[in-house]
């Protein structure tokens, strides 16, 4: 008798297993369906058919093509991060040469600004979500670079409040909390804020202009908090980082130890 039960138990959980397994793969292919409602139907680096909702707005393909993939293997500037090909990752001075008057301790990305990650950049302007498979990206940038980086607190860089009325979000901040959550480290959100809007970096700017239009414009909210800290500032994109160190001066001026800085991506041209 108690073996008929065991037996009519095990059937019902076998059938229980098959009905879930069934669900989530019905569940899945529909929210595959479904990608071309909140996503673009086609991949806006090569147009091909997007099928997975985790990739976003770029086919599984482009995510896999070199020109993006993590930078952290190749020889980097050990101060900024910029690929230099060429050069040996364990040489004792590996600098670029460029990143001299930058204000931040090190800056990393996860890779280059092109493809798909140029692309999933240009969406989350408009749109405040981070697709499953640069949300790993994100992750595994953390793991691998979380010594390097090593840091109390996550600060997203601001937006003045009059662009982020305009966007309704503040793009870092997303980024900043995809950040937080993989290395288990708190985001001071409002820590920094934009006091000055700055004009967008226009083509022809040099260095020292692009320095001038952005110094000065960030405050700390509460400088008691940022003393002797290790601040990880976060951003979508890292293009000739003037904002990234304006920013990182405006907390080391506040007493911060450290500040490092984590971006989805990085302009590779050297063109500081
Ligand atoms: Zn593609
Ligand atoms: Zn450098």
């Amino acid at each position: 008798m108690r073996k008929s039960c065991d037996q009519s138990q095990h059937s019902k959980d076998r059938q229980s297993n098959l009905f879930i397994t069934i669900s989530m793969r019905l569940l899945t292919h529909l929210r595959d369906g479904l990608t071309t409602l909140v996503y673009p139907a086609t991949c806006q680096v090569c147009g091909a058919m997007i099928d997975r909702y985790d990739d976003g707005v770029a086919c599984a393909a482009c995510w896999t093509d070199a020109h993006i993939t993590p930078l952290f293997a190749e020889p980097l500037c050990r101060k900024c991060g910029l690929p230099l090909p060429g050069r040996v990752s364990s040489e004792p001075a590996l600098h670029c040469g460029l990143c001299g008057a930058l204000s931040f301790t090190t800056a990393r990305a996860c890779g280059a600004y092109a493809g798909a990650l140029e692309a999933s950049i240009r969406f989350l302007k408009s749109h405040p979500h981070l697709c499953r498979r640069l949300r790993r990206l994100i992750a595994r940038a953390v793991a691998e670079q979380g010594a390097r980086l090593a840091a109390d607190v996550v600060v997203p860089v601001p937006l003045h409040k009059r662009r982020q009325r305009e966007r309704g979000f503040n793009q870092a901040e997303i980024v900043a909390r995809v950040v937080a959550r993989a290395g288990r480290l708190p985001v001071a959100a409002h820590l920094l804020t934009r006091a000055k809007p700055t004009e967008r970096h226009r083509a022809g700017l040099d260095g020292k202009d692009r320095a001038r239009s952005v110094a000065g414009a960030f405050q700390v909210a509460h400088p008691g908090f940022v003393t002797n800290t290790s601040i990880l500032l976060v951003d979508d994109v890292f293009t000739t980082g003037s904002t990234l160190s304006a920013a990182a001066q405006t907390l080391l001026d506040a007493g911060a130890q450290r500040v490092h800085v984590l971006t989805i991506a990085r302009v590779t041209a050297r063109a500081v």
